[in-house]
């Protein structure tokens, strides 16, 4: 049951109101009843001491893979769920290219009523753009709407099409949804497996270069503007991106962004050594781009940090680096290594944060991602300085593909609620050797 609960003394990070500082949550009946400086007395509640943790509003992903239906034996639902709980995630929205795509209300309506069965978290799927990601036939957004799309995208079979990318937007305005793009223009990745540049010449591998995003997301930008839709960039991945974005916003397109914890934080010559689990799509760029994209999450060119979780099993990444899938999981890894740049000095706590819940949840225009009275009790409890080491075959994901697997991380999610119900705890203080 979602009883009574008092979260006594822990430091409170609520982008929406901007509080940032120490106070009790109270909460009850799956909604938040206080935020306040230590309440006094409160009967008849499960009483938790947070002091020296952060509490937050639960994470909010834009992008993740979860591989049902058609591929469960890389994810379902109720597996990524349960490890997008144990990352913070109380609520994640799901890209369209499963089996069959989620080009049509039917599998729409499949992928909700899974979630409600068997996710712990909130599951909004993202539909297709185009039947079967093709690029050649509109999907019905309107119907998709009905049956619970959030939002629309054909991720990774990017539209190269342009005249059928303006009346995908066009159409997205009418219903009112964001138009996610993976932006990569094909014909300049080709067969690109690593970013374009001194690591893919020493790995002697073909490259894929920046300017490949580049383009593309300069393409889309003006479509935005002519179509008034709201384009949201998936991945940014480069500083050329970043730069367009800046003076995108700046003018008043409606455009929003994200980027994922591996391009934040790793560069190209983490592919170094050849392993297939530094393998992405769009690929790890450079010192530069990963700085860049960096500084345009603490001014808000990015709005967001999406997980883009992408399992796949041993036996796909177990191959050489060119005929791997591209991707990583993200869930259960992102908190801790996103903080990096809060202990970099490069974001604080409260942007975090909102890059992390807040700003997610209004790309989509969710009702979550706040700690206020009357906000559905999605929270997280978090250790920033706690290390513990991951292993990904003792984590929540069916898959094991991660480039942080067998690393010392710094920064634990110890708890997680998902409309007050407790769906996530791990122990505190148990430091890793
Ligand atoms: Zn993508």
């Amino acid at each position: 049951m979602a009883g009574r609960v008092w979260i006594r003394g822990g430091h409170v990070l609520d982008p929406a109101s901007g509080r940032d500082g120490r106070a009790d949550v109270l909460i009850e009946e799956g909604r938040v009843i206080a935020v306040e400086a230590l309440l006094e007395g409160v009967a008849d509640a499960e009483s938790i001491d947070a002091r020296g943790l952060w509490v937050a509003p639960g994470f909010v992903d834009l992008h993740a893979h979860l591989r049902e239906p058609g591929q469960e034996y890389k994810e379902d639902i109720a597996s990524g769920g349960r490890a997008a709980a144990a990352g913070g995630f109380t609520s994640v929205a799901c890209m369209a290219n499963t089996n069959p795509v989620n080009d049509d209300p039917s599998v729409t309506d499949y992928i909700m009523d899974r979630a409600r069965k068997d996710s712990p978290v909130r599951v909004f799927p993202v539909a297709a753009a185009t039947r079967g990601l093709a690029g050649e036939v509109m999907t019905e957004m309107s119907a998709l709407v009905a049956a619970g799309a959030v939002a629309f995208s054909d991720d990774g079979k990017t539209i190269m099409d342009s005249g059928m990318q303006r009346r995908v937007l066009e159409y997205s305005r009418m219903v009112e949804k964001p138009v996610m793009v993976h932006a990569e223009d094909r014909t300049l990745v080709r067969d690109g497996v690593v970013n374009e540049g001194a690591v893919s010449t020493r790995l002697g591998l073909p490259g894929n270069p920046a300017v490949a995003e580049v383009v593309h997301v300069a393409r889309d930008l003006l479509l935005a503007e002519l179509t008034g839709a709201h384009l949201h960039v998936a991945h940014v991945s480069t500083a050329g991106a970043v730069a367009l974005l800046r003076e995108a916003r700046a003018r008043g397109i409606h455009v929003t962004a994200e980027a994922s914890p591996h391009h934040l934080t790793l560069t190209d010559e983490a592919a170094l050594g050849y392993d297939p689990n530094t393998k992405m799509a769009p690929p790890l760029r450079g010192k530069d781009d990963v700085a860049a994209c960096v500084a345009g999450l603490a001014d808000g060119t990015l709005d967001a940090i999406a997980t883009d979780h992408a399992p796949h099993a041993v036996h796909e990444k177990e191959v050489e680096f060119t005929a791997a899938p591209p991707g990583v999981l993200g869930f259960e890894t992102a908190f801790a290594v996103v903080m990096a740049l809060v202990r970099e000095g490069k974001l604080t706590p409260l942007q975090l944060i909102a890059c992390l819940a807040w700003n997610p949840a209004r790309v989509l225009g969710l009702p979550y991602g706040k700690l206020e009275p009357g906000a559905a009790a999605d929270l997280v409890l978090l250790d920033p300085v706690q290390r513990w080491s991951y292993d990904p075959a003792q984590g929540y994901s069916k898959s094991r593909n991660s480039p942080w697997a067998g690393q010392t991380l710094e920064g634990r999610v110890l708890a997680t609620f998902v409309a007050g119900r407790l769906v996530h705890q791990a122990a505190r203080g148990a430091a890793a050797a």
